[in-house]
């Protein structure tokens, strides 16, 4: 489905032939991903790092570090101008805190230099291209290589897919558009029979269609879910409302791709009795954040070296931007590369009761979640706290528009009063102050973004102040 014509060859197709090519396709990404020998030796090492001290740990980081930063030097022009302007050697850069002698690299760079970045030790039919998403600012086109993509699916099955196996029939709800989107009869969903899984469309959900979704996922038995969390929240929320339940629970939810809400991970665990995993990590492959039982995301070390730059720490939280040298792509490395992204941190006593030394995060604010400023300047990072559980809200949106000003877009459930509507001024307030304006609008349904995501909270709003622009704000 890469062109305008296989698109349209493909929606024409009958419901069977469109599940053949799901399955031709799912077996083409099935030999990317797992068809090499690297996966299986990678899904090894995953297990036995595990076990590392934390010098082994330090160690192997150290390790990889010389490795990408001797590969970068010698093979990618970029890198080579980029040191030797700056008077560095390879040498130079041994340990994670030496990477603060180079500069941080920012998207606009990689696009700008676009084939410089390129490592001429890498073979043109070995490179992978990927591009981001483009919902908020210009997609980036880019390259990974085969050896990182099986190692990007490593880390998907050590660390992302807790209590599953590969042989586990499972369904998946994320931007793929395998039901053409003028099709108003069922089924909404398609088969890849290779690898046992069932993709649902997100682009075909409504009051007429969820009914039958809900009868699927409960006739159908799916081990587990993957997906984008607005998209099987939607399912959720409707089977509460409803009062419907799931004959076939899965044992596990596994989000990702989009910054997960309480009150959808609330709704999920709900409406499905069971646990919501969520995990986080960019296509620019900067950082993969793992969630923990106590719902702390934790760094994986193996995947890259990541710095955390604080913007600022209230009470016990420091709200920090993102940068991740990643050790797998050797096609083209980013070192020091901003991911446009901030997470909230635990500050003081560091140490999650799962036992991970490092930080514990506990919210992420991803590029589709913007953080919001108010006129004064502060950055306001947990804005989407002022939903508490048991409003009688089935989904919201907070959207800063370019005079600052903010609307609260609702789709309202039963019970909702003016009193909520007060009680989320009155949360408002305590965040933002009261020089800020805010309107409410209420509505059926918050539309998503092109690529189906959803996003809770849009700001359009650029301050004056230099550093913030380069903080945060569509990445
Ligand atoms: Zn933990």
């Amino acid at each position: 489905m890469e062109n305008s014509v296989t698109r349209r060859v493909y929606d024409k197709a009958p419901v069977w032939l469109q599940n053949v090519a799901v399955g031709l396709a799912g077996l083409k990404m099935y030999q990317q991903r797992y068809g090499n020998a690297i996966f299986k030796e990678a899904i090894e090492f995953l297990e036995q790092s595990l076990k590392f001290s934390k010098t082994e740990m330090d160690e192997y980081r150290e390790e990889q570090l010389q490795i990408l930063i001797q590969h970068s030097y010698d093979t990618v022009p970029y890198y080579k101008e980029l040191f030797s302007n700056a008077g560095l050697s390879p040498d130079d850069i041994k340990h994670s805190e030496d990477l603060k002698l180079l500069p941080v690299l920012m998207k606009e760079t990689v696009r700008v230099n676009g084939e410089k970045m390129l490592s001429c030790d890498v073979q043109r039919r070995d490179l992978i291209s990927v591009h981001t998403s483009g919902t908020t600012g210009k997609p980036l086109s880019f390259w990974w290589t085969k050896e990182g993509v099986a190692w990007e699916f490593a880390f998907v099955w050590a660390r992302r897919r807790e209590g599953v196996s590969f042989d586990d029939p499972f369904a998946t709800f994320n931007s793929r558009m395998v039901v053409p989107i003028n099709q108003d009869k069922p089924p909404f969903w398609r088969h890849n029979r290779v690898l046992k899984q069932t993709l649902f469309s997100i682009y075909h959900m409504n009051e007429d269609t969820l009914d039958l979704y809900v009868r699927m996922l409960s006739e159908s038995n799916f081990r587990y879910y993957a997906g984008y969390p607005s998209a099987i929240y939607t399912i959720a929320s409707y089977m509460i409302d409803q009062g419907l339940r799931c004959d076939s629970v899965p044992i596990r939810v596994f989000t990702s791709s989009e910054t997960l809400t309480d009150w959808q991970r609330r709704a999920i665990e709900k409406a499905f009795n069971t646990k919501v995993d969520d995990s986080y990590t960019n296509v620019e492959q900067s950082v993969l954040l793992t969630q923990c039982k106590y719902g702390n995301y934790h760094v994986n070390y193996e995947y890259s070296i990541v710095e955390f730059i604080p913007i600022y720490t209230e009470r016990d939280i420091t709200l920090a931007k993102v940068i991740g040298t990643c050790f797998l792509n050797k096609a083209m490395p980013f070192i020091r590369y901003d991911t446009g992204d901030c997470v909230e941190i635990k500050t003081g006593d560091m140490k999650c009761p799962c036992g991970h030394e490092g930080p514990a995060i506990t919210k992420i604010h991803g590029r589709e979640d913007d953080l919001i400023i108010t006129p004064a300047g502060n950055v306001v990072g947990r804005i989407s706290r002022i939903f508490k559980p048991g409003m009688p809200i089935r989904e919201s949106q907070i959207v800063q528009h370019e005079d600052g000003s903010l609307e609260i877009i609702i789709v309202q459930q039963s019970g909702y009063s003016r009193d909520t509507e007060e009680q989320l001024l009155d949360e408002l307030s305590k965040r933002l102050g009261d020089s800020t304006q805010v309107r409410f609008t209420y509505t059926d349904l918050i539309p998503r973004g092109k690529s189906g995501k959803f996003r809770a909270v849009i700001s359009h709003y650029r301050p004056s102040k230099a550093w913030l622009q380069t903080t945060h704000l569509n990445g």
